[in-house]
């Protein structure tokens, strides 16, 4: 427990405040675009939008990458590990095809922005592995196999074998593989997209956190502590922040999610861990575990618990308790790895929809108020992508997938203390029928 007090990182595990910080904005401004937050979607809007000459302002309440661009996992994945159960009934099949082909194409913008924007951000393509950690566990990935190449994500089941052979450690008994994907350094990401965003022109204003907005004949006006940018249109891209602000608190809730990363491993525990393609894993456990090395040869593990906070609060605190279960979670898969020290953990939040899909929309008079929420812990390729739709439908074209997303009608949230109850109660639930496969598994 004091190893990890004394490892706690209040911005996460990969970056650097970036330095010097954008300036905050002091002043009244005008601009085509005002995009609040500088995480993935709202970069990705910005960059969009100022490549067609418009003047484009991001406020960011802290700095670029500070919420969950900059402290994921770092899983760029497409529709595997999707959980379709929780959307097939109300889509149809026809709707979740349609789902499942815009997270899969979020693989493929993500890639995209690597190149065009040259960003290296130890991308490597090696694929992902959904994997049984007990028997148990294998109707469930053969269902989701199933279900999923009806609905377009074809994965390949790799037995005991083909684990061995992959050199996947033995905790992994099986699993179902895609090749698309693979996992990168979010801090990397992130950074290299708020630098493209400033060299392309677009305004960040850091340290700036928008307080209000309104909307007067059409023009929005965004005030924040000591200034304020009135411009024709708005993108709310601040995601899980959102309902603090008074913003889709009936749609959407923020929940904690934690990782912890390893020291580097020495060449021999490497060698002891084989794992020679380095996969991102992740586990078919009702909450998942994600387990996957770094360029810098530590081991990350992410996600396990879930927490949320009364209110949909959503403060920059440490979750020891998740700290520790994903400490026990490396002890049981990596047993080879005997008392490996910890070199940070960190959490941050998710935003999240009953329906588990994006929550993507305009408000206002006149329509011209954009928002960009969901994608609960998948949003590495995706939000990224809806920011790049929002800043062309304001440009004047019509991207079908967003008008598909834009008419989900997402379900309402209990109201509190309700909301609270039902959450946790759920989500202690689901911790607790993992801790049974967990004890199976640990005999
Ligand atoms: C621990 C963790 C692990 C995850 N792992 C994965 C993964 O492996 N793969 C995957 O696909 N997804 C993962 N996710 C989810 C993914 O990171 C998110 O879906 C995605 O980054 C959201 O991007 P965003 O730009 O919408 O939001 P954010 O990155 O949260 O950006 C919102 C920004 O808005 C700013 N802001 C908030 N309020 C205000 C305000 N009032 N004024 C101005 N600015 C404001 C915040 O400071 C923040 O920088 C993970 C998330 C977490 C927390």
């Amino acid at each position: 427990m004091i190893e990890l007090k004394q490892k706690y990182t209040s911005i996460g595990g990969w970056e650097e405040e970036p330095k010097p910080l954008q300036s905050a904005l002091n002043k009244d401004i005008n601009a085509d675009v005002v995009i609040i937050g500088g995480g993935l979607a709202g970069l990705c809007a910005s960059l969009e939008l100022v490549k067609s000459g418009l003047k484009v302002v991001v406020l960011e309440k802290e700095f670029s990458g500070f919420g969950a661009s900059g402290r994921n996992a770092g899983y760029l994945g497409g529709a595997l590990g999707l959980k379709y159960d929780l959307f097939l009934k109300k889509t149809g099949t026809e709707g979740a095809k349609n789902v499942v082909d815009f997270y899969e194409k979020g693989v493929d913008f993500a890639e995209n922005i690597f190149k065009e924007y040259t960003i290296d951000c130890d991308y490597i393509q090696s694929g992902l592995i959904r994997a049984a950690i007990h028997e148990s566990q294998e109707k469930s990935i053969r269902n989701d196999m199933k279900l999923g190449a009806e609905l377009g994500c074809e994965t390949e089941f790799l037995d005991h074998n083909e684990m061995r052979a992959r050199g996947i450690p033995p905790a992994f008994l099986f699993g179902s593989y895609i090749s698309r994907g693979g996992t990168l350094n979010p801090g990397k990401y992130i950074q290299g997209l708020r630098r493209a965003a400033i060299q392309a022109g677009v305004e960040l204003y850091e340290n700036t956190p928008m307080v209000s907005f309104h909307e007067v004949d059409g023009t929005v006006k965004v005030k924040s502590p000591n200034g304020s940018v009135s411009a024709a249109n708005l993108i709310l891209a601040n995601n899980a922040y959102m309902p603090q602000l008074g913003l889709l608190q009936d749609r959407t809730v923020p929940l904690r999610v934690s990782a912890i990363e390893t020291m580097p491993l020495s060449p021999t525990q490497l060698n002891a861990l084989g794992w020679y393609n380095r996969e991102g894993i992740t586990t078919a456990h009702h909450i998942m575990e994600s387990h996957r090395l770094t360029a810098r040869n530590t081991l990350v593990c992410t996600t396990k618990k879930l927490h949320y906070v009364y209110g949909s609060k959503t403060p920059n605190e440490p979750d020891f308790g998740q700290y520790r279960a994903l400490k026990i979670a490396i002890q049981d898969r990596f047993p080879m790895l005997k008392d490996i020290s910890i070199k940070s953990c960190w959490s941050g939040y998710i935003s999240y929809a009953n329906d588990a899909l994006p929550v993507v929309g305009t408000m206002g008079r006149h329509k011209n108020i954009y928002y960009a929420a969901g994608c609960a812990g998948h949003g590495l390729g995706t939000q990224g992508m809806i920011g790049n739709f929002i800043a062309k439908k304001i440009l004047g074209y019509e991207e079908s997938m967003l008008t598909f997303l834009m008419a989900n009608k997402t379900p309402r949230t209990l109201p509190e203390p309700l909301r609270w109850c039902v959450l946790n109660g759920a989500l202690f639930a689901a911790s607790r029928l993992d801790e049974q496969v967990n004890r199976k598994a640990r005999t």
